[in-house]
């Protein structure tokens, strides 16, 4: 499991939960603008249709990340390990078919994890993207002040940053990157693994 990134240069990483839905585009399009990548964490069933699966070979091509988050945003913890693995697979295997690509990181719904949660991703072969800023976008959709200043006061070199994919998000988000560059960071992909040997 990882909640940020160990780097010895000011390196953070934006991650949007929840897509793909009627931001996703306009998200992609401000990272694209200000030159930045983002992480995004998909529930299996909001991958429907062809055009889905069309600006996630965009999206990926343009070098953004894209992980699972279940199929039905389910609670992992306390679930037995074979039911979890289960889980985590069966979403992986969905979307990384519907975009055609392989999936290296998976996002627990509201970060539920327990020592099953741990096993599950080691054994799907998932990397377990936490995170170690919570914007509280999901919290503060109206006050967008205590999300910038939540922020600016927790992020550290090598932050994992977690946001959803809402309106007001899409509103803030020029203005989170400006902040960030401010401070001096970098805006990075999560790093893809070198693929494993096949057994
Ligand atoms: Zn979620």
């Amino acid at each position: 499991m990882i909640a940020k990134i160990p780097t010895s240069k000011p390196t953070v990483y934006l991650t949007f939960d929840d897509g793909p839905g009627k931001y996703t585009k306009d998200i992609v399009a401000i990272l694209d603008e200000h030159d930045v990548k983002g992480g995004f964490f998909w529930i299996g069933q909001n991958v429907k249709t062809e055009r889905d699966s069309k600006l996630a070979r965009q999206m990926l091509a343009n070098g953004h990340i894209i992980g699972t988050h279940t199929m039905y945003h389910e609670k992992l913890w306390k679930k037995p390990k074979d039911v979890q693995i289960q889980i985590i697979r069966t979403s992986t295997e969905y979307i990384s078919q519907k975009i055609g690509a392989p999936i290296y990181y998976f996002r627990p719904p509201y970060g539920a994890v327990d020592q099953n949660t741990l096993l599950a991703s080691k054994e799907t072969n998932q990397i377990l993207a936490y995170w170690n800023v919570d914007s509280l976008d999901w919290k503060y959709g109206d006050k967008p002040d205590l999300i910038m200043n939540n922020i600016a006061r927790e992020v550290k070199p090598g932050s994992i940053i977690l946001m959803h994919e809402k309106e007001h998000t899409v509103q803030l988000l020029p203005k989170i990157i400006k902040l960030l560059k401010d401070k001096g960071y970098g805006i990075a992909p999560l790093p893809t693994p070198k693929p494993a040997k096949k057994a």
